[in-house]
């Protein structure tokens, strides 16, 4: 929107925002103003990010791995660390790539992997409605497929043995610790994309326990994770049969359990 910016109406915004702990106030400030459109909705969006709302479900999108991936009102926001999972992925990648997003979301990791390769098919897979119409509008544009369902039931049989690339951000929560989020995540995200039970790892043995009967020979399966879980989830990936090693990103304090 052209909002006139004064210095007393952005002042005031960026003075609201700053009250409201928002750290990058004068970011957030131009960001509002050049994603509303009427001073109308300007206001409803700043009262809404005062009140706790994400920035990103504020204005509709993040930005992930360099592009802008639509992210709805309830539907867990793709984290920073996250992009690392997507370079280590890609640089397994081969020319042609069978790729599947497992707990996708908004559908972030797929789109931006794929993006990042030069021929791929994307399935992306989410169990929560809302994600899965979220995960429509970003992994439509990439030409891939979103279903909704639990973990590897409602893909296409077709992909047995043929995945390439299982690329999965799964809930790894302990049910415990939910309580000490970030309330930005806490009421604002959906819990089915937290919670992982009651050691965090209920859906990664999930996938561990069928992920080889959908790899590719020679396909690789990665998994975020926390340091603290990262021996965990390499044992489950390990009792399945598959061969791992943990990769750890200091820079974005992200870890990922990849497997073969
Ligand atoms: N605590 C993690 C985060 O907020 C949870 C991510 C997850 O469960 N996938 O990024």
């Amino acid at each position: 929107m052209n909002i006139t910016k004064s210095p007393l109406n952005y002042t005031a915004i960026v003075n609201r925002l700053r009250a409201a702990g928002c750290v990058f106030a004068e970011d957030e400030a131009d960001l509002l103003i050049s994603t509303c459109g009427t001073p109308a909705e300007l206001a409803a969006m700043i009262e809404s990010r005062v009140a706790g709302s994400p920035l990103e479900h504020v204005i509709g999108w993040a930005e992930f791995c360099g592009l802008r991936i639509a992210v709805d009102s309830g539907v867990f926001v793709p984290r920073h660390r996250t992009e690392f999972l997507v370079r280590q992925a890609a640089d397994l990648a081969r020319s042609s790539t069978t790729v599947v997003d497992m707990c996708c979301g908004s559908g972030a990791l797929g789109v931006a992997l794929v993006a990042a390769l030069d021929w791929s098919e994307l399935h992306a897979v989410d169990i929560d409605p809302a994600a899965v119409r979220c995960a429509r509008r970003n992994v439509t544009g990439v030409g891939g497929y979103v279903y909704e369902g639990d973990l590897f039931k409602p893909l296409p049989p077709r992909l047995q043995g043929r995945v390439d690339i299982l690329i999965a951000n799964t809930p790894y929560v302990p049910t415990e610790s939910i309580k000490l989020l970030p309330q930005e995540a806490r009421i604002h995200e959906a819990r089915v994309a937290l919670d992982g039970g009651a050691d965090g790892l209920d859906i990664q043995r999930r996938v561990a326990s069928a992920a080889p009967h959908w790899l590719a020979p020679g396909g690789h399966l990665l998994v975020e994770t926390s340091e603290r879980q990262a021996p965990q989830t390499a044992e489950i990936f390990a009792q399945n049969g598959l061969t791992t090693r943990v990769a750890r990103c200091d820079e974005l304090d992200a870890t990922v359990v990849i497997g073969r």
